[in-house]
């Protein structure tokens, strides 16, 4: 253990020497020096970073440095395998405690842990709190606690799981061994509440920025939303890793279903499957390349595939921090991914309805209802997107990005104002109680069925609007929803109102400024790096192109043969670097970032033979 204040550099000397030897990493990311130097210290820490951050180092780096055996709690058991074999890879002793052990295997880790031939054992928390385990502690040198996605403990969250609740006993068990507490979750009643129920009062925080420069941001309004998707994916990610997120699933079959018959690999993941299957899914995304995920909000959650290079939302998410952290999955290796998004008004009122129908108290809903308001406002910004969404989160220092569709092909806009006047009389004179499709077609001079019936042909407002398409009129409601100026009545059938400003744009007292949507900002080119991205771009010369791909095969080679992720053995960021760099021997192979020395011992040697291979 590190003692005195005078052995601060020492301990920092040695942190950068694990990070070079053991991971292959040049320096440390802005946070993680200063994280790990306080917890090698014994001082408690909170790390708020956002997914492909670098927390694991965090706690990785000072359990190999402080004495004893560092404690991980993790929620996701499906996970833990990969997450040692990983660290096995980079030589790091390391195991897992959960219930897919046998009663055998178990026993072997525990010895190992007694016995201090352990550097990092991964627990499920139930496990953790369990008389039996802590006991087994108690009887270990603990080096630190590392208490992973802990935004778990609270329950304004998305996670909540109340075994989360119980581990505020390793505070109360262990007061002098080090806990370090992380999640990607930023909001502060999270916060308030992890600190709280965690007791870490005497905690340092660690706030990164929770800027994901690499992903690109893009909403589209919903047409035919499966063309969309698949025009977007055949010119952006033909053959590569992805997550699509649909509201319900009945839709993820639909949808895993037609991209198959689109010569795409694509699986269902959804709640109502059974495990095994899912669990057979989620696999086969993590082992194999090319693989796309179709999934309700159940799937993802501590997913560390790092080249998962688009996620889509083909049905809007629930609320932007739901959103954020659904996006994040792309891009964690920092090289571009793509977030991408189709949206129309129905998405809303489903998610209204949902709403609804749940049963909250009425503070939690009206926070729920802010939430959704803050997404919708998000979706129609014209403004950057990034800045947005990191405005929501604290963040507003942020220039436009340069990497979002608002930013790549800036919105036109155009003088509202009467167009919102038809809009809003149109609501108005029929009572307020109806849905966009019924005003869109008095509005239009439609005369349907309905707007026989109902007499609507004979307002005023019948037929003003004839001069924008029906899609034009869509964008219009859905805009004057997102200022405001209209809202949805729940109380009623889900149709439209005037909202509190609704008034004064009917007296003409509030300028309107609406985006035109009606040609879809075009798609980048694949492998536009964007400005500021950390990481280098993916594109690569035609030249280059087999190297990669002979190296990819490489790769997913040596994971068959272990039964492990491909990533585990190299991540594509080190592939692409080799390719870059084509080193021809062991020393400039071992510079390579992501290279460490266990690795170099293990695999230098036969991916110089495929780099010497592919380039003679
Ligand atoms: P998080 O847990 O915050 O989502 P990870 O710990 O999985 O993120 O790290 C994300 C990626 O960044 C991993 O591929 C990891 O190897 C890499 N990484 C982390 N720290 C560094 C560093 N200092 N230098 C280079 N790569 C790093
Ligand atoms: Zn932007």
């Amino acid at each position: 253990m590190q003692g005195s204040a005078g052995s601060l550099t020492a301990s920092r000397d040695r942190a950068l020497e694990i990070l070079q030897t053991v991971f292959g990493y040049g320096g440390f990311r802005r946070e993680q020096a200063a994280i790990i130097e306080r917890v090698v210290a014994g001082g408690d820490a909170l790390v708020l970073m956002p997914t492909g951050g670098g927390k694991s180092l965090c706690y990785q780096i000072p359990a190999l440095l402080r004495d004893g055996v560092g404690i991980v709690v993790s929620p996701l058991i499906a996970l833990m395998k990969d997450q040692v074999d990983a660290l096995r890879q980079a030589g790091v002793r390391a195991a897992y405690l959960n219930s897919t052990l046998t009663p055998s295997e178990a026993a072997e880790v525990e010895r190992g842990m007694r016995q201090g031939a352990l550097d990092l054992v991964y627990v499920a928390p139930e496990r953790l709190v369990t008389p039996r385990c802590l006991d087994l502690l108690s009887r270990c040198k603990v080096a630190l606690f590392a208490i992973d996605e802990a935004h778990c403990v609270s329950q304004w969250g998305h996670d909540f799981r109340p075994e989360y609740l119980q581990l505020r006993i390793l505070h109360d068990q262990f007061p002098k061994v080090p806990r370090i507490a992380l999640t990607a979750t930023a909001d502060g009643p999270t916060r308030r509440d992890i600190i709280e129920r965690l007791v870490l009062g005497d905690a340092e925080i660690f706030a990164a920025s929770f800027d994901r420069p690499n992903i690109r941001y893009r909403v589209v309004a919903k047409a035919e939303a499966k063309s969309q998707l698949s025009t977007f994916l055949e010119a952006e990610h033909s053959s590569d890793a992805g997550i699509v997120y649909c509201l319900s699933r009945r839709r993820v079959e639909e949808v895993a279903t037609w991209l198959c018959a689109k010569g795409r690999v694509a699986l269902p993941y959804h709640a109502g499957l059974d495990p095994a299957v899912r669990e057979r899914n989620q696999d086969r995304f993590l082992k194999e390349e090319g693989i796309i995920i179709v999934a309700t909000v159940a799937f993802g959650m501590g997913i560390d595939k790092p080249n998962v290079r688009f996620v889509v939302h083909l049905d809007a998410p629930k609320s932007l921090e739901a959103y954020y952290q659904e996006t994040g999955r792309a891009g964690r290796d920092g090289l571009p991914a793509n977030a991408w998004m189709t949206y129309g008004m129905a998405d809303v009122t489903t998610l209204l309805k949902l709403l609804d129908g749940a049963k909250l108290e009425e503070r939690q809903r009206s926070i729920e209802r802010h939430k959704l308001n803050a997404l919708l406002g998000y979706c129609e910004t014209v403004i950057c997107r990034r800045q947005v969404l990191l405005g929501y989160f604290g963040e507003r220092e942020h220039p436009p990005c340069g990497n979002c569709d608002n930013c790549l092909t800036p919105a036109r806009t155009w003088d509202g104002l009467v167009t919102a006047q038809k809009a809003l009389s149109a609501a108005a004179r029929t009572g307020q109680r109806f849905g966009v499709a019924h005003l869109v077609d008095v509005l239009r001079g439609q005369l349907t069925q309905r707007v026989r019936q109902l007499g609507h042909h004979r307002l005023k407002t019948f037929g003003v609007g004839s001069e924008l398409e029906k899609k034009e009129w869509q964008s219009v409601f859905r805009q004057l929803v997102a200022q405001g100026h209209l809202e949805v009545d729940m109380e009623g059938h889900g149709g439209l109102r005037l909202g509190e400003t609704g008034p004064a744009v009917l007296r003409g007292e509030v300028p309107i400024a609406l985006r035109s949507d009606t040609n879809e900002p075009k798609s980048p080119r694949r492998g536009d790096v964007p400005r500021d991205a950390a990481a280098p771009g993916r594109s690569l010369s035609s030249v280059d192109e087999p190297l990669f791909q002979a190296l990819r095969a490489r790769r997913l080679q040596l994971a068959r043969e272990q039964g492990v992720p491909p990533y585990v053995i190299f991540h594509d960021a080190t592939l692409l670097e080799m390719v870059r760099r084509k080193p021809t021997d062991l020393a400039a192979m071992g510079e390579i970032a992501g290279v460490g020395r266990n690795k170099l011992n293990r695999y230098g040697a036969t991916f110089l033979a495929a780099i010497a291979g592919t380039t003679a």
